[in-house]
């Protein structure tokens, strides 16, 4: 049996042989992630995280109380006032949402029941900066059943679930944030977090780096005792490099965002559901016998795809990439240039990536020459990662009206009548317009789980003053928690094989190039 630090004990937690064999594969962790997006250190609060997802839905409506949650007296039933949320009379609704966000996380639930009598993180001073929701709650609460005490606040003024905050305040957490932030009130709650007589954070877990940035800037003296920094977006990542190369970096940090299982269930299998949600909500649309045409397959557009065949619509593809447009042609799908199909279709979706060392989304895939030919009710929408795809600035014409039907829904006429119908003025559908699904926020949760408890025990020297990709054993680690959702049986190498194809029994199981 091993113990979280990797020391050999007699604890009856078992650990993963993995975690002990990080330091082995340092030298492969160091490699830049392939999508990165650009962002100034200096930012404005309209930049607070974007680029990764929660799932916000709020079942009680508090906007008729106008006072601002920082001029009220609030208590929760044990007398503490160590937090400032929306109302906390609501935390009975919140505590229902955590519940149901609980079905759907098994890999957090595994793990705090593995954790029973041992702490792994005990001692952890956790302050974090996330999208404040029931799937974050879930991972604040299993941190604290791993030992870990925390204190935290929104990393979006926008998507706070103010029940769910007020049920966290309730069982303790000291938690800043609710809906409607102003910038601020968003910087109050961030200071508040790691501001405080007593009690000294040693380690974050941020989401866009706008926490980092905060410590930076007024408790350089912090990092002394703060072990690891774990980062979820694409541009707190971007930010961490950035720091890595200016050698600013003084501890070090974890790369969740670019970890395979990420990946995979961000981009492929959320896409997958996500779209017709998306468009669904925002439409009323049906989808069977509608011409669609995706611009990019990659994986975003490989789930758009699979999604909308499967509802019976009749699927162009438009690509720039041999491989990807014969991956396309392989999966039947029609490979077009989007002119060739502009003046037929129902529905254009962009998905175009940027490109690993241009640090920007692509630009003008759909332009107004493409959104004037389009026919009259044609959806146009972006489920890539910027607005930049659709060129929506030239739709800001004299001669055009916008006329705004339903919330995140345009209609944009022509002189003749035409109107074409823009989703989320060109933001990310999903992300908008739609819910993320729990399962997909698991399994970041769950790396984010794995990487915190990793930094904090690691040895000294293992990680050093830079930005550390997650091994593929953790990947696997995450994904195998996930697995006895669905009764599935994992097929395990026998001794004789293991040897043959020179692998350890207990992974990793492909190396560190494969794409999966
Ligand atoms: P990817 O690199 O796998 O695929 C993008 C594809 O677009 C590539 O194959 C590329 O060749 C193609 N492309 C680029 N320019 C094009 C053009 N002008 N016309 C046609 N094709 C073009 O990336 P991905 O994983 O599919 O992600 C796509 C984007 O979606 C990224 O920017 C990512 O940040 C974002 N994203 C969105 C969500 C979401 O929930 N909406 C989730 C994850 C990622």
């Amino acid at each position: 049996m091993e113990k979280w630090d990797g020391s050999a004990g007699t604890s009856a937690f078992h650990m993963p042989e993995w975690m002990i064999q990080f330091a082995d594969q340092k030298q492969e962790f160091n490699k830049r992630p392939t999508k990165i997006s650009r962002r100034s250190l200096s930012r404005s609060i309209s930049q607070s995280s974007t680029d990764s997802y929660s799932s916000a839905a709020s079942y009680t409506d508090s906007s008729d109380d106008e006072t601002s949650p920082r001029d009220k007296q609030q208590k929760n039933s044990k007398g503490s006032s160590d937090f400032c949320v929306k109302n906390i009379k609501q935390a009975e609704f919140g505590r229902r949402e955590i519940e149901i966000a609980e079905q759907e996380m098994p890999a957090l639930m595994a793990l705090r029941k593995r954790a029973q009598g041992e702490k792994p993180l005990a001692g952890a001073k956790i302050v974090g900066c996330t999208h404040i929701t029931a799937q974050t709650a879930v991972l604040m609460e299993t941190l604290g059943a791993l030992g870990a005490q925390c204190r935290w606040a929104a990393c979006n003024i926008y998507s706070t679930l103010n029940e769910v905050a007020a049920a966290l305040a309730e069982s303790g957490f000291p938690v800043f944030a609710w809906k409607g932030e102003s910038e601020d009130d968003f910087w109050w709650c961030i200071d508040r977090c790691v501001n405080v007589e007593g009690w000294q954070p040693n380690m974050i877990l941020d989401d866009g780096g706008d926490l980092t940035h905060w410590i930076y800037k007024k408790y350089p003296n912090m990092f002394k005792k703060i072990k690891g920094i774990v980062e979820e977006s694409v541009t707190g990542v971007h930010r961490l490099y950035q720091l890595s190369k200016a050698g600013k970096l003084c501890v070090p940090a974890m790369n969740v965002n670019d970890s395979v299982t990420k990946q995979k269930f961000d981009n492929l299998y959320c896409c997958r559901e996500s779209i017709l949600d998306g468009l669904k909500r925002t439409t009323d649309m049906m989808f069977g016998g509608k011409q669609v045409v995706v611009c990019g397959y990659g994986e975003v557009g490989k789930g758009c795809c699979a999604a909308l065949k499967a509802m019976g619509s009749i699927v162009y593809v438009t690509e720039i990439d041999p491989i990807c447009a014969l991956q396309a042609c392989m999966d039947g799908f029609r490979l077009v240039k989007l002119n060739e199909v502009i003046r037929q279709v129902d529905i254009v979706i962009t998905c175009t990536a940027p490109q690993p060392s241009v640090l920007k989304g692509n630009k003008n895939v759909v332009t107004r020459e493409h959104l004037d030919r389009m026919k009259n009710s044609c959806i146009v929408c972006n489920m890539g990662h910027s607005n930049t795809e659709i060129d929506v600035a030239s739709l800001r014409t004299p001669e055009l009206t916008w006329e705004r039907v339903r919330s995140q829904v345009d209609h944009v006429i022509w002189p003749d009548g035409k109107r074409i119908v823009l989703l989320a003025e060109g933001r990310l559908l999903n992300l908008s317009c739609s819910t993320v699904p729990t399962f997909v926020l698991s399994i970041t949760a769950t790396t984010q789980a794995l990487a915190l408890i990793e930094l904090y025990n690691a040895p000294e020297g293992r990680y050093k003053q830079d930005v550390y990709l997650l091994p593929k054993k953790m990947d696997e680690y995450v994904a195998s928690l996930h697995l006895p959702t669905f009764d599935a049986h994992l097929t395990e190498l026998t001794d004789e094989q293991a040897k043959y194809l020179g692998l350890n029994k207990n992974g990793p199981f492909k190396p560190n190039y494969y794409r999966y």
